[in-house]
């Protein structure tokens, strides 16, 4: 038996200390329903409106702007699917979105496309940018809303969002920014940014699975949504629904800990990124980094192996925790579109590897990694 070593921190981190110590009194003793108007209710909804503020404060917002739902996909689909509903009849029915954005962005404009919208993939460089110039000749009269994620989930790109968001107003349209994998990763002022949406999930900072939350901001401009569920009303009206919580005091306390951590963290694990990236080399000279110079996560490490499978490395290394360059969501792996818009080829995407460290990664974690690797390449490609 082997020691398992986890690398896949940007599909899902563990709960942290702090948030799971402040969160279990609202499992029990502080149980109330938020909603209710007793003190019992009021305790769970001051639990509730600190989490928010805490939210906000942390992403330079105000509370109001902040709606709870159970996670990122959530959020978006609300975005995507509440802001076309509202703006239907505006005359405006193009929506353009980064061909490297998330399943969660790409599957619900997919289901508007469907139903009459006109929507449009933006390509990105090599390195995985989104251009400022190729927006602007994507960008039409007709345009109501652009999708573009601040870092990218599987190759950590981080996109330079300001000037984007900027020449999305220019053009009278709206501009929303996955950034769920950012948020914990690298410092997210949204005023700085200049988004009208974005998104956050918990469990991608060391809080809990089944909650996040959604931004939408209230003036200049303002956005208008229609909700997706109908219920008793809760969060304006826009996600009604028992908040969970637990959940919300929880990603609060998460948050606000991993963001106080953030800055001796992000040289920690650039400095074990580094290391790791080091021994592949010298363990397979023609491996490469996707986006290797573009703006990146600090965590993420994106590696083609030409000439490889990363299923079969992955087969060969059992105990080692990694993702593919595959979206594994059928039985039949396809190669990412995040790689194929980058410009790989289907084989290149599917020998790649996305390594990602977390808070808990250490030294001796990227030792045994490195240690796995060995031994799955020279199976695979003995020299
Ligand atoms: N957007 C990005 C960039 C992600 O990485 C993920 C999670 O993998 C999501 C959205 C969906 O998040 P959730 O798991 O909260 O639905």
């Amino acid at each position: 038996m082997g020691l398992p070593v986890y690398l896949d921190y940007n599909a899902t981190t563990p709960v942290r200390k702090e948030a799971l110590e402040a969160m279990l009194p609202y499992f029990s003793e502080r149980f109330g329903n938020a909603a209710s108007p007793h003190l019992f209710g009021k305790e769970a909804q001051d639990a509730v409106e600190a989490a928010r503020t805490t939210l906000a404060t942390h992403l330079g917002t105000s509370p109001q702007e902040w709606i709870f739902t159970s996670g990122a996909t959530e959020a978006l689909n609300l975005a995507l699917q509440g802001v076309a509903a509202a703006y239907r009849e505006s005359g405006k029915n193009h929506l353009l979105l980064a061909a490297t954005e998330h399943k969660a962005v790409l599957d619900p404009a997919q289901a508007l496309q469907q139903q009459g919208w006109t929507v449009e993939l933006l390509p990105v460089t090599p390195e995985g940018l989104a251009e400022p110039d190729t927006l602007r000749k994507h960008l039409r009269p007709s345009t109501l809303l652009v999708a573009i994620m601040l870092a990218n989930n599987e190759t950590g790109v981080v996109q330079r969002i300001h000037e984007l968001a900027r020449l999305t107003h220019e053009a009278g349209a709206f501009f929303l920014c996955d950034t769920t994998q950012a948020i914990g990763k690298i410092p997210v002022s949204l005023p700085d940014l200049d988004v009208d949406i974005a998104v956050l999930s918990a469990h991608k900072f060391y809080g809990p699975k089944g909650i996040g939350a959604l931004f939408i901001r209230r003036k200049n401009p303002r956005v208008v949504l229609r909700p997706l569920l109908y219920g008793g009303g809760h969060e304006r009206g826009l996600r009604s629904g028992t908040l969970a919580v637990p959940l919300i005091v929880g990603m609060a306390a998460a948050l606000q800990a991993t963001l106080t951590e953030l800055p001796a963290a992000t040289e920690r694990l650039l400095s074990l990124r580094e290391k790791l990236w080091q021994g592949i080399q010298a363990l397979y000279p023609s491996a490469r980094v996707n986006g290797a110079s573009a703006p990146r996560l600090p965590n993420t490490l994106s590696v083609t192996f030409p000439g490889l499978k990363a299923s079969d490395i992955m087969a060969r290394a059992p105990y080692l925790g990694v993702a593919t360059g595959s979206a594994c969501t059928s039985a039949k792996p396809e190669p990412s579109h995040v790689l194929l818009a980058m410009g790989l080829s289907p084989a290149e995407a599917k020998a790649t590897l996305r390594f990602s460290l977390g808070l808990p990664t250490t030294e001796a974690d990227i030792d045994l990694a490195l240690d796995y690797l060995r031994v799955a390449l020279s199976a695979l490609a003995p020299a």
